[in-house]
């Protein structure tokens, strides 16, 4: 931990005169939302400069269904991004090697992660889950977009061609994106 400690002590000296916050900060054209593993670093991957990336990170990036009246923090980060940020792409990106999707398979819940393990059942059975012969990361992937796609703010603005949705598959073995095409095959960008 002390290296992260002494680390965030020196960002003064670091950023010299380029604070990341601020009102000259730009208001970010893209939402980011992803698994929170470490090994998956958003500004990283994409060289997204302070202020240009509005993310969203979940244990094995699970979106909860939209229910109208239930109040998810999913919910309101989406919410906020896309009707008071005006955001115009939203990336959901998945990976290879992660840990929720691999835990989804089991067949009873962790004693350590009961709630871990409920919560990816909820997407277990959500439809189109079940593709015979699809990777299971894709498909747990296409599971959250379509539960995003549902969410009020995200539908109207997909509608009105105001918001632009890209599916993105990350290798962490190469290092490598895939996009989800509209025939649903993922292609290397
Ligand atoms: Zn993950």
């Amino acid at each position: 931990m002390q290296p992260l400690i002494d680390h965030a002590r020196l960002a003064p000296q670091r950023q010299g005169g380029h604070p990341s916050g601020g009102a000259q900060a730009p208001a970010p054209q893209a939402m980011f939302i992803a698994c929170s593993d470490a090994r998956l670093v958003p500004t990283q991957l994409t060289g997204a400069r302070p202020g240009e990336l509005f993310e969203l990170r979940t244990a094995g990036n699970v979106i909860p269904p939209h229910r109208i009246g239930r109040l998810t923090a999913e919910a309101a980060t989406v919410e906020y991004a896309v009707n008071v940020l005006r955001i115009t792409d939203m990336i959901l990106c998945g990976h290879t090697q992660c840990g929720a999707v691999q835990a989804r398979t089991r067949s009873q819940a962790p004693r350590t992660a009961p709630t871990m393990w409920l919560w990816l059942l909820q997407t277990h059975h959500w439809r189109r889950l079940h593709t015979p012969d699809a990777d299971p990361g894709h498909q747990h992937l296409l599971a959250q977009a379509d539960k995003l796609r549902r969410y009020p703010a995200v539908t109207r603005s997909l509608r009105a061609g105001r918001l632009r949705m890209h599916l993105w598959y990350y290798d962490l073995a190469t290092a490598t994106v895939s996009a989800c095409q509209e025939d649903g095959a993922f292609v290397p960008l």
